[in-house]
């Protein structure tokens, strides 16, 4: 045989797979389908994902180049994976490249096997087929390089997962029975099943992950079987609290996270242990969902709602909607769990295609959800933001040594700067945009484009000096409350609070240690933290999205709300002398009291809030009702990129598909470039696709200049 052609795909904008040469040399294994390839591509080389062998080519075989080296020494991507890619690329509209490489760690990307190699030798001397004596053990601990070369380099154990297991550790609480009754029905379902575990905040979701991973594990060794889970968790900020659990119960097992802010070294080891299987549990963020793990059997996506599942750019995929179809596809069960799922979830669990599953209490003992209470805010006057019974709530908790936080969802000091003589307010100059006022910077900042500006000593029109700042953002709100109580330990947690690395997780440790009388902060302090010593939960100004042009703004809102408004009230036992403390409270500042939604938050009843968005989304025509997908366009010139969409408009007949008009996106202009977007609906998803296919074909065709991106299932129109 002289040479066989390989098809491989690359990370590249064409939608396309390239044929490459390969001849065989006398020590060189065949090549597989889903090995990773070097390959030569325009005067770079770079690494590929073998997806089909053949004899033949379309082109010309003597003008096709030659692989340069198979990743050998690497185990092929399984089928499974693939399959998994194919399906994102068709469904996403974009090549399958572009799918599957991104998602590897860069450590395999390269053109050089240093990172590889080293990475496979630790590997290696890491999964010694006898367990490890405690001394290398310590050895391992130390990190001594030189330890490992000592060490023969071990093949992949196909028992690696399967090993005997010391019983569970770390006092596992006794489930109740609502999480009893949940884990029973996860675990009773062989095959594919998603299971909505609706539970309200506090409910104790993470016992019900930890014993179902638990169970399937071992139902799954008894029967011989090596098993991987995976959880997919909304951020990077949440992992170690959660992390910290799932070691502690798993003390004999490898669990590993994965998200983009490992090290590449840490990333790639991670990504390895899913690969060979070696791991049993893989905690990760959304890029997690495309982890290649041979022993998968179960997938739990922890707060299932949470926007950042949806990548915004490049394959602008939901990891939610990916776990579920990779659980059907591997026949395994998946778990979607919160406290306010998604519309879209919620309506697949009344139509049956998701199971129900409901934790009704908190879990902990005396534990109880907070009281919601409304301050009317067309009756209190708040100059500086805080309502009179805010402030005296406050000074109470103060007073009792309990913990207050305060949420408010927008950072900097002030939103807007602004000149009363003339009417001059900062606007930035490349967005459609205000610059905020960043204080203890003494910066202006565009939160769009990231142009920094000294704040001006005068007003840049009249020469005014007297230049007001509009609004409040965290940072006034820690001024003031400051001013208010002196003594009193406050804390913001935003983006701008936490910019250095590790900086968040410290913060949060003094939040927990007890060192915080007042956590104020955006959303970063609304997920997902299990604070014991808070019992008041403030939340300022939350108003602005009633009125949203997004429609989703309101259910992003009321899980915001349910979120925040979950972090109080949680602490297990009352303490010594305290048998009248009263319950945990939630005070929401709004001049809206009576809005529906307030009023369904005020009795915690999702259920009440999720039938009613439901009910207007089916009569206005919106997801999940209908199905959409969003094109984009960006030029110099706003009518360039409206152009661009009204011809994309017209491009095709489009049968049972809805093309709306080309409008300019809500914050049109960002860093000079001017944005437009044309939405397209249809009642049937399969219609939709079928649509999308030859159209995102004839866009490519056309070969604008223009950047132009297609979103489908978009969650921000
Ligand atoms: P959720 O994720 O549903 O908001 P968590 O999983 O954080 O809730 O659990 C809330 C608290 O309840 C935690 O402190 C947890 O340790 C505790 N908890 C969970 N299950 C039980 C149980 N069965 N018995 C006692 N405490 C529990
Ligand atoms: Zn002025
Ligand atoms: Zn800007």
């Amino acid at each position: 045989m002289s040479g066989r052609i390989v098809k491989i795909a690359l990370d590249s904008p064409l939608d396309t797979e390239f044929d490459y040469r390969w001849t065989p040399t006398a020590n060189e294994p065949q090549p597989q389908v889903g090995q990773l390839a070097l390959v030569p591509f325009g005067r770079r080389e770079v690494i590929g994902v073998v997806t089909a062998i053949g004899d033949a080519s379309v082109y010309d075989a003597t003008k096709l180049r030659d692989v340069i080296a198979l990743r050998a020494q690497l185990p092929p991507m399984p089928p499974e994976w693939v399959a998994l890619c194919r399906f994102a690329a068709d469904y996403y509209q974009r090549p399958v490249g572009e799918v599957m490489l991104p998602c590897l760690p860069k450590g395999l990307r390269t053109a050089t096997t240093v990172a590889l190699d080293r990475a496979l030798k630790n590997r290696a001397a890491a999964t010694q087929p006898s367990k490890p004596p405690k001394k290398s053990r310590a050895k391992r601990a130390s990190g001594d390089e030189a330890a490992y070369a000592t060490l023969p380099t071990a093949a992949l154990q196909p028992d690696a997962g399967i090993e005997a297991e010391v019983p569970v550790s770390a006092a596992a609480p006794t489930l109740n029975p609502d999480q009893q009754a949940a884990v029973d029905a996860v675990t009773a379902s062989e095959g594919f099943a998603a299971h909505l575990l609706f539970g309200v905040t506090g409910s104790g979701k993470t016992e019900v992950y930890l014993h179902t991973a638990q169970a399937v594990i071992e139902r799954e060794r008894a029967k011989g079987n090596a098993a991987q889970v995976l959880i997919l968790v909304p951020e990077i900020n949440l992992t170690p609290q959660l992390e910290g659990s799932v070691k502690a119960r798993f003390p004999h097992r490898q669990v590993v996270t994965l998200h983009s802010q490992l090290a590449e070294g840490e990333r790639l080891r991670h990504w390895l242990a899913a690969h060979y299987g070696d791991a049993a549990i893989v905690l990760g963020t959304r890029l997690s969902v495309l982890a290649a793990m041979p022993s998968l059997k179960l997938i739990i996506v922890d707060e299932e709602h949470d926007p950042s599942y949806k990548q915004q750019e490049g394959l602008r995929y939901s990891a939610r909607d990916l776990a579920v179809w990779r659980a059907r596809q591997l026949n395994i069960p998946v778990v979607l769990g919160s406290a306010t799922p998604s519309v879209e979830s919620w309506q697949h669990a009344s139509t049956g295609r998701y199971r129900r599953l409901d934790l009704t209490q908190r879990a902990a003992a005396h534990a109880q959800l907070p009281r919601v209470g409304l301050i009317d805010m067309e009756i209190n006057k708040a100059p500086d933001g805080l309502s009179p019974p805010l402030v005296a709530a406050l000074r109470a908790r103060l007073e009792r040594g309990e913990q207050s936080l305060l949420f408010l969802n927008r950072r900097g000091y002030a939103p807007v700067m602004h000149c009363d003589a003339c009417g001059w307010i900062s606007n930035c100059r490349r967005c459609t945009a205000f610059m905020v006022l960043h204080k203890p910077e003494r910066r202006l900042r565009c939160h769009h484009c990231s142009l920094e500006l000294r704040i001006p000593q005068s007003c840049p029109t009249c020469g005014n000096v007297d230049l007001q700042p509009l609004g409040r953002g965290t940072q006034r709100v820690e001024e003031h409350l400051q001013a208010l109580f002196p003594a009193a330990r406050v804390l913001r947690i935003d983006a701008d609070s936490t910019r250095r690395k590790g900086s968040a997780q410290a913060a949060f440790d003094a939040v927990h240690r007890g060192d915080v009388d007042i956590l104020l902060g955006t959303q970063m302090v609304a997920k997902g933290h299990d604070f014991q010593r808070l019992t008041l939960v403030g939340v300022i100004n939350p108003d602005t999205a009633l009125f949203s042009q997004d429609y989703r703004a309101g259910e992003r809102l009321f899980a915001q709300l349910m979120q925040v408004a979950g972090r109080a009230g949680r602490a297990a036992v009352k303490h010594d002398g305290e048998e009248n403390r009263p319950p945990a409270e939630v005070l929401v500042q709004t001049r809206y009291p009576q809005h529906p939604l307030y009023r369904a938050l005020l009795t915690h009843d999702y259920p009440r809030f999720a039938q009613a968005t439901l009910e207007e989304r089916r009569s206005a025509s919106l997801p999940p009702f209908v199905f959409q997908a969003l094109l984009r366009a960006e030029a110099r010139q706003l009518q360039q990129a409206l152009d661009f969409l009204q011809a994309a408009r017209d491009l095709m007949p489009c049968e049972g598909i809805m093309i709306n008009d080309p409008v300019p996106m809500t914050v049109t202009r960002v860093a000079g470039v001017e944005r437009a977007q044309l939405l397209v609906e249809s009642s049937s998803r399969a219609q939709l696709q079928a649509f999308l296919k030859p159209w995102v074909a004839a866009l490519r065709e056309r070969k604008s200049r223009l950047r132009w991106s297609l979103e489908v299932d978009p969650i921000d129109i």
